[in-house]
């Protein structure tokens, strides 16, 4: 009994209740009421799945019961089959508008009442399969959609890209489509400045303009952390555009720190290739131009993948360089022109890797992207700081010794510690320890460095400006960042007896120099010709090949040693 559905008899005749639960009392559980009142209340009270009822009855009628469970929301869906007098025709038309699923006639013929209920029951099934599958088709796209889709920016994410990407080009066969891997510098400082929320901003600001920007050509999607992918048609990409749009965009923000994508893009030259694939190649092409501030994408070609290789090998070697003892400083000394003397060094790094020669332009900036360099910084001032102990050991009249420090430093705080702990350590005064900072540090936060320059030099560490004049701030920098130093860029002595323009531009350093109270230095000083045009505007302190190149620590010992007995 417990299982059959609920059938509700609504009839004042008892006879007619009594006909009717004998048709059906096998497949259903049979309630009576005796008018529309009494069947309320217990529709009211417990589930019922079908409603017989009488149109003509006391109290309350079957069409104002039909009117009120028509215009009830829990109960409209319940079907209602009205039970009229033979040719009342007008009564059933009344109650077929108000929603009865179909009418019997007194007298009832035990078939035709058995058929049409069994057919109002079906179409009732029907329906509510029809509802479910509704659902059920909803709750797949939702799950879809929640597999497909990033849940912070609420594009495709890595998986649905590839397999989305790959249908559109297979589909697109004659379309020429560009793959663009788009990454933001420095994030992870992002993140570490500011609260979260800030960063899942200018993440959602960014997949914001970058699915405008795709349209409907294209796809975009966020594949991890801050890198996104686009794909589209190569005739409707515009790189310049695209890079202007979403830092513009981002800048809207108002976020006081500078934030920008940096790209690289594979232009689709064969479409069977998995789109995984495409997006290392563009990949690839952005790890090209990581850490180059004027150049914000690139393009990749074959050449590139050889070097991929080379990178990979840097990454996978350098741990255990460091712990193996592979890395060491070499020391390029600094002249004075006027006392013939040796007046500094810087160190350089150098990987004495067992089996091949590796360069620092090749490993540094690969350091920098991942963050391994600030390590390696640490171990060279190490390594200097021990040449400056033997030298003071040795009871020589110390050269200072100048270290490069990477930008990726200042982001760490027990930095200033370190250096006190260096110093202290090897029992060295500050002065003797140089710093070399690259303009690229106060690009990224210029109050920040500003700042560190100001506590260095408070602890007595003299802080030199690196390749002055390469990047694009360099006067503007100066004004607010007291260095003691500045070196200018290799890039301007090269330039001597060729362009009078570079001339110019070293000796108004030289003058500015003076005027700031900064010493200058020139490196990359080759040649006697470069030498004698740096003595004519009165630029005394060279660094270069035409004195000497770095010398392991050995030989630098004995040229000091040597140079100091001789004179
Ligand atoms: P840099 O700091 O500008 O160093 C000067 C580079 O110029 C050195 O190259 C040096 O060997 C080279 N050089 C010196 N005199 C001449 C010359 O007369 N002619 C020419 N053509 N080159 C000259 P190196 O050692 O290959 O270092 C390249 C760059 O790698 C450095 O440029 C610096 O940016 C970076 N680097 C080197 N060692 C370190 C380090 O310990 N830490 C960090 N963060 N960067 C380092
Ligand atoms: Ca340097
Ligand atoms: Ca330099």
């Amino acid at each position: 009994m417990g299982n059959k559905p609920v059938m509700l008899i609504v009839d004042d005749v008892e006879i007619n209740r009594v006909v009717l639960t004998q048709f059906f009392q096998e497949e259903y559980n049979i309630l009576e009421a005796e008018n529309g009142k009494d069947a309320l209340e217990i529709i009211e009270g417990q589930a019922v799945s079908i409603v017989l009822v009488d149109m003509v009855m006391p109290v309350m009628d079957g069409f104002q019961l039909l009117g009120i469970l028509k215009t009830n929301d829990q109960y409209a869906g319940i079907p209602v089959v009205v039970m009229t007098a033979n040719n009342d025709g007008d009564s059933e038309a009344r109650a077929m508008e108000m929603g009865a699923a179909d009418f019997i006639t007194k007298p009832y013929n035990p078939t035709i009442v058995r058929c049409r209920i069994r057919n109002v029951m079906a179409r009732e099934e029907i329906e509510w399969r029809r509802v479910e599958q509704v659902a059920q088709n909803r709750q797949l796209l939702e799950m879809h959609q929640r597999i497909e889709l990033d849940s912070l920016t609420g594009i495709y994410n890595r998986e649905a890209f590839y397999r989305r990407a790959g249908d559109m080009l297979q589909g697109h066969a004659n379309t020429s489509y560009s793959i663009v891997y788009l990454d933001i510098s420095c994030f992870k400082v992002i993140n570490d400045l500011f609260r979260m929320e800030t960063g899942n901003l200018i993440l959602k600001t960014a997949a914001f303009y970058f699915s405008m920007f795709v349209g409907e050509k294209g796809i975009c999607a966020r594949i991890e952390a801050d890198h996104f992918v686009l794909c589209v048609p190569a005739d409707k990409l515009d790189m310049d555009k695209l890079i202007a749009g979403v830092d513009s965009t981002i800048q809207s923000l108002g976020i006081s720190h500078h934030i920008h994508f940096y790209a690289g893009v594979y232009q689709v030259d064969n479409a069977f290739l998995p789109v995984d694939q495409m997006c290392d190649r563009a990949h690839m092409a952005l790890n090209r131009i990581k850490g180059q501030y004027m150049t914000r994408y690139a393009f990749y070609d074959n050449g590139m993948r050889d070097q991929m290789i080379e990178e990979q090998m840097i990454v996978r070697n350098m741990e255990y360089a460091l712990n193996e003892g592979q890395f060491g400083i070499v020391l390029q000394p600094m002249y004075n022109l006027n006392s013939k003397k040796i007046v500094g060094a810087e160190a350089l790094v150098r990987w004495n890797h067992p089996k091949q020669q590796i360069s620092p332009g090749k490993f540094i900036p690969i350091f920098e992207s991942n963050g391994f360099i600030v390590r390696l910084d640490r171990y060279v001032w190490e390594q200097a700081c021990i040449t400056l102990r033997q030298q003071i050991d040795r009871g020589l009249d110390v050269v200072p010794v100048s270290v490069n420090v990477s930008r990726l430093n200042f982001y760490n705080s027990d930095f200033m510690d370190y250096l006190l702990s260096l110093v202290k350590k090897y029992d060295i005064e500050p002065r003797l320890l140089k710093l070399e900072i690259t303009e690229s540090a106060y690009m990224d936060n210029p109050h920040q460095l500003i700042a560190m320059v100001r506590a260095f030099r408070g602890h007595g560490f003299p802080v030199l400006m690196d390749d002055f004049g390469s990047g694009f701030s360099s006067l503007n920098m100066l004004k607010d960042l007291p260095v003691d130093v500045l070196k200018i860029d290799m890039a301007f002595v090269r330039e001597v007896g060729r362009s009078s323009r570079a001339g110019a531009i070293m000796e108004s350093i030289v003058d500015l120099g003076g005027r700031l109270n900064m010493e200058v230095v020139v490196e990359g000083v080759e040649t006697q010709e470069q030498v004698d045009f740096l003595e004519s505007i009165g630029c005394h302190d060279i660094q270069g090949y035409y004195f000497a190149k770095p010398l392991d620590v050995e030989s630098f010992m004995g040229l000091v040693e040597r140079s100091q007995k001789g004179e």
